[in-house]
């Protein structure tokens, strides 16, 4: 299946000169959703994964059916003030700014073998600060995987040493 036929290309968003690539055409679609799912459900096999960690907001409509359709859990990664419990932190650049992304302190046991999910690997930015707090937490990111990766931004070169699987690239 060619998942690029479900990516909107979104020229001046969210600002001039930026072309947004857009994953809902991919989400509202039943097969194309289940295609793109397995595909990482299957690397997360290989990983031997036991949790899957997404940052807010589409890591978590990439992750959780992975981690659904493995039987195993699922943690959120979110914007500083959004978790109620006790949390660890760590400030990030992002490809539109700065940011504080925050992940429950009892989210990841010591040991854990954890890929992160997101939708999209542009600077590397949301990524690094995704696999700075599993790491906090003792957990060891064995993986990671997304949807689309704008390989022109070179985000790879920030996870140097972690494994990644990307589904479609620009
Ligand atoms: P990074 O931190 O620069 O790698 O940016 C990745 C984050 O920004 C991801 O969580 C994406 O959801 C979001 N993002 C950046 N550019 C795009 C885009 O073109 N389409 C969809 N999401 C994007």
């Amino acid at each position: 299946m060619d998942l690029k036929n479900y990516i909107a290309d979104v020229p001046d968003f969210p600002e001039e000169g930026i072309i947004f690539r857009d994953i809902s055409p991919l989400m509202a679609d039943g097969e194309a959703y289940r295609f793109a799912t397995n595909e990482i459900v299957k690397y997360a096999k290989d990983k031997g994964v036991d949790m899957i960690v997404g940052p807010e907001a589409r890591g978590f409509i990439v992750g959780c059916p992975v981690a659904y359709e493995l039987g195993i859990g699922f943690a959120p990664a979110r914007k500083k003030g959004k978790l109620p419990r006790e949390t660890v932190e760590v400030s990030y650049g992002l490809e539109y700014g700065n940011d504080i992304l925050q992940i429950h302190k009892d989210a990841i046991k010591p040991g854990q073998k954890v890929l992160v999910c997101d939708d999209l690997l542009a600077t590397g930015g949301t990524i690094a600060a995704t696999i700075k707090l599993i790491e906090q937490l003792g957990g060891e990111v064995v993986g990671t995987a997304f949807l689309v990766e704008l390989s022109e931004l070179k985000g790879r070169n920030k996870i140097e040493g972690y494994d990644i699987l990307a589904l479609m690239e620009y």
